[in-house]
């Protein structure tokens, strides 16, 4: 059975049992700052467990593209390692949102995977939460019963806090689960060895498939449990270990997905599959990074320095340094395997297909410059082991093993190699002492440490009213504490608010609530998955109170105005460049904007004149907001608005429309275009392979732009008194000075001729030595050229000149190579023994030397002690 035909199977067999198919959530997370990216099924439904948020749908089924690479759930050093770990996977999920429990979960699994799949129940084990003394929660005797009822007692196994208590993170959402685990061992093992011992024990073919999660408690900040207001399931399969077991196989990566992109990567290396671990390690690693880089690219996170941009770009090196390291690849690789990518599975993820040339671009551009960084890194290996070699060390040391890693995104393992094949071994402990430094150093930046929620109100859900009004009447619902880089602030919920929480690119609202006399100033406003958080620097001295809710209306205005306009640039930029500009990231600020789209090349300054003009012009023509708030999805697709890939839609959507542009938006409007005022691009450049930002202003902020620019302008003018033509008398002021500069030159050269000849009088001979000495108002540079034409000219030249010039002086010494010879002088040691009087120093060769010295004054006594050589 094919992947799509798994996959599909599992969710009409759910939807026969009444749950509604829903689209897997984006794999990266942007409105939740205790996550990066979704690693695990319930990860976008844990508002509804939480009780914050009311199912639509009770029951539920999807397929949910997971990452698990960094947090609680980090699994990126066992994949490619081990057979059945990917970075990114799919998990199939069937959920109950306080509907079913426990039976039905439990009857319904074994059905599919017994009497669908055709799985032989002699092949299953299923485990059960065994309880926890410490948490007070008991043995799930409940499951074992509902178990029983299809499966042999013997094959029912107990299991710990540790393999069967489920949680996501350190707070929240958690319940005891069950797991079914499948043998898929030969005949002729598996009566060596009894399964059953296997289960758990990390046997690559006795392995979980399918996790059955009760979620019943909330994980509390200071580590207890509290029950939770009504019971969920929430169950998770991978479908990747599914298809092996399925289809026969012993490995995740002889499944058919990965079997073909492995099959391109042997192509492109030379080395085939099934040879040697350390080869076939290396093309399971890239096999099933290209899905994780290419997955998070389609869902708009761009490998980048920080945050989740900087997961993926390490997952990316991952790859590329399997390549180099073991498969000798030294071109990108990656980028022609994601089009492979691309084909196998854009059936069933079209984002796939609709970003696959950024996707291809976005990854070659980022090998390139990787393999550059690599040879850089080997570079500075080989410099490392001269000098070690020199001083006759041999071993490197921990802190540049650490660099090769940090800078250079060397492991271990590779410069460890290389150092071997130098003779030189590494110093283990220091390389890990200096790693666990930035492990602390990271986690302090961004840790953050919440309190839990302090509840005053009941109130199931936090209505959002700032796009009708700027101020409300609002009671806190709850609060909490939180400590961030040091600092302490705490977070607010309303029962319903005029703020505007920082999203689709626009920046939280800023303002204050006031009660009894107590004005509180927020200072910003997010959101948390849906809650919408109100941050305050102090705590209102009685938060129970009826509190007016104040939004700084001028920079929401000012926003607004931006945001608009974002949208007159995003319809101006498709109809000048085309249709392939698609928006790739947006922030709308009161006092800027900035759009980041995909388009290959820049964008000409006559374009961008066009660009602008259009805005403009739409501006001027001052079409009033269309705003449909609660449209369905499907409605909106047909009016024409643009759906974001990454982006969560729920089933219906908000459409904002200024007469051509249309946009799917819950960001605040103008409510007119005449509003923007006025649109100026500020700048325009690229910010990855294949995107291009632009900057620009609005309103007062681009007629206060203007304005300063205009008053430049005008003071220029007026140095000029005010001629006719300003660039006309720019340019002839320019080209007046070139012409006077190169007089300037003809005049130096014409005096330094002068001097020249001058000073040619004055040698004196003297004992078979023709000898200068001066003092002249030329720079070092001027000297030392007529000295040496001197030295061309004349024999036996013995000179000493000093010079003088802008209040710096110089001494220069210059003598005959037959005198250097014959008498044994030395111009450097001249020179630096008599630039002692000019309070300099210098030196130079035997024939030629100079000082520098800040005392013109002492270029007599210089000279003197020159001439008593003599
Ligand atoms: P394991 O112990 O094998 O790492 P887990 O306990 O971490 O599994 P769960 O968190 O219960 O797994 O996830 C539910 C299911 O998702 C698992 O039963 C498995 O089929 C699948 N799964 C989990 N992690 C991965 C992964 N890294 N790659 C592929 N599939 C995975
Ligand atoms: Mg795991």
């Amino acid at each position: 059975m094919k992947i799509e035909e798994i996959r599909n199977q599992f969710l009409s067999f759910f939807e026969e049992k009444e749950h509604t198919i829903v689209p897997s959530a984006p794999m990266v997370i942007k409105d939740d700052p205790t996550l990066m990216f979704t690693n695990a099924g319930m990860v976008p439904f844990k508002e509804y467990f939480l009780g914050n948020a009311i199912a639509k749908n009770k029951r539920v089924t999807d397929t949910q593209k997971c990452l698990r690479v960094s947090g609680k759930h980090n699994d990126l050093d066992e994949v490619g390692v081990d057979t059945y770990h990917h970075t990114m996977f799919e998990m199939l999920g069937n959920w109950s949102f306080g509907d079913y429990f426990k039976e039905e979960a439990i009857e319904w699994a074994w059905e599919l995977l017994t009497g669908v799949y055709g799985i032989d129940k002699d092949n299953l084990y299923v485990t059960i939460f065994e309880g926890d003394k410490k948490d007070g929660v008991p043995r799930d005797t409940e499951s074992y019963n509902f178990w029983k009822k299809w499966i042999d007692e013997d094959r029912i196994i107990e299991a710990d806090k540790k393999d069967n208590f489920w949680e996501m993170g350190e707070m929240g959402p958690c319940g005891p689960c069950s797991e079914i685990h499948v043998d898929i061992r030969s005949d002729e093992e598996k009566k060596k060895v009894s399964g059953k011992s296997l289960v758990n024990k990390d046997h690559p073919q006795v392995i979980e498939v399918w996790n059955l999660v009760f979620i019943q408690f909330n994980r509390k900040a200071d580590g207890s449990l509290e029950k939770l207001p009504a019971t969920h399931i929430d169950t998770g399969m991978g479908l990747e270990r599914l298809a092996m077991v399925l289809q026969g196989k012993q490995s995740n990566y002889d499944i058919d997905l990965f079997q073909t992109l492995i099959g391109q990567i042997v192509k492109q290396s030379g080395f085939e599959y099934g040879k040697s671990e350390t080869t076939d390690i290396a093309l399971r690693v890239i096999a099933d990074h290209v899905r994780a880089i290419a997955f998070s690219i389609s869902d708009g996170q761009l490998p980048s320095n920080t945050g989740a941009g900087y997961v993926i770009r390490r997952i990316l090196r991952r790859a590329v340094r399997y390549g180099y390291q073991t498969l000798k690849m030294d071109e990108p690789f990656l980028a022609p395997l994601s089009k492979t990518l691309v084909k196998i599975m854009g059936d069933a993820f079209p984002e796939l297909v609709d970003n696959k040339t950024l996707i291809e671009n976005v990854i070659r551009e980022e090998e390139l410059s990787f393999f550059k960084t690599l040879d850089h890194g080997i570079k500075r290996i080989e410099v490392i082991i001269q000098d070690l070699n020199k001083q006759n060390v041999k071993e490197i040391p921990g802190d540049q093993v650490f660099e090769l890693y940090d800078t250079f995104g060397f492991p271990f393992d590779l410069t460890e190699l290389m150092a071997r094949e130098a003779g030189l071994t590494l110093d283990q402990k220091g390389f890990e002492k200096a790693l666990q430094v930035q492990k602390d150093r990271s986690r302090s930046a961004t840790s953050m440490k919440t309190d839990d929620w302090s509840e005053l109100l009941k109130d199931d859900k936090e209505e959002f009213v700032g796009y009708d009004h700027l101020e409300a009447e609002v009671k806190i619902t709850r609060y909490r504490k939180v400590e961030q880089k040091k600092k302490t602030f705490y977070q607010l919920v309303f029962n319903f608010t005029p703020f505007y929480p920082e999203g689709g690119g626009q920046v939280g609202d800023k303002g204050y609530i006031e009660a009894n006399g107590e004005k509180i100033s927020i200072f910003d406003t997010k959101k948390e998955n849906n809650l919408i958080i109100h941050l305050v620097k102090e705590l209102p001295k009685d938060p129970t109170a009826t509190f007016k809710a104040v939004v700084d209306a001028e920079k929401r205005g000012l926003s607004a105005a931006n945001h608009s306009a974002t949208h007159l640039l995003h319809h101006a930029l498709r109809s000048v460049l085309g249709d392939h500009v698609v928006q790739k990231g947006s922030l709308v600020h009161p006092d800027y904007l900035r759009f980041d789209f995909s388009h290959f090349s820049k964008v000409t300054d006559e374009e961008l004149e066009k660009i602008e003009g259009i805005v403009n012009n739409l501006i001027r023509e001052n079409s009033p907001l269309t705003e449909l708030r609660n449209t369905p999805i499907k409605e909106a697709q047909e009016l024409g608005a643009m759906m974001l890939f990454g982006e969560k839609y729920g089933d219906t959507v908000r459409v904002i429309k200024f007469g051509d542009s249309i946009e799917l938006c819950g960001g605040t409007h103008v409510p007119n275009t005449g509003n923007i005022g006025w649109f100026k691009i500020t700048s325009e450049g690229s910010v990855a392979s294949g995107i291009r930002r632009i900057e620009a202003i609005s309103n007062v902020t681009a007629e206060k732009y203007m304005n300063e620019k205009l008053s430049i302008l005008d003071n220029v003018n007026a140095l000029f008194k005010n001629t006719k033509n300003i660039v006309q008398s720019v340019q002839d002021l320019i080209d007046s000075n070139n012409q006077m500069q190169k007089e300037l030159e003809r005049i130096e050269k014409e005096r330094a001729k002068n001097i020249k000849t001058e000073l040619k009088k004055s040698i004196v001979a003297k004992d078979g030595i023709n000898f200068l000495d001066a003092i002249v108002p030329l720079d070092g540079g001027a000297i030392k050229d007529i000295l040496f034409q001197l030295k061309g000219e004349v024999t036996n030249l013995f000179a000493v000149v000093g010079g003088e010039s802008d209040g710096k002086c110089t001494l220069s010494v210059i003598i005959d190579e037959e005198l250097v010879k014959s008498k044994d002088f030395h111009a450097g040691n001249i020179v630096r023994s008599a630039a002692k009087h000019i309070q300099g120093g210098g030196g130079g060769q035997p024939f030629f030397a100079t000082a520098g010295g800040k005392n013109p004054d002492g270029l007599k006594a210089a000279i003197e002690e020159v001439k008593g050589l003599i």
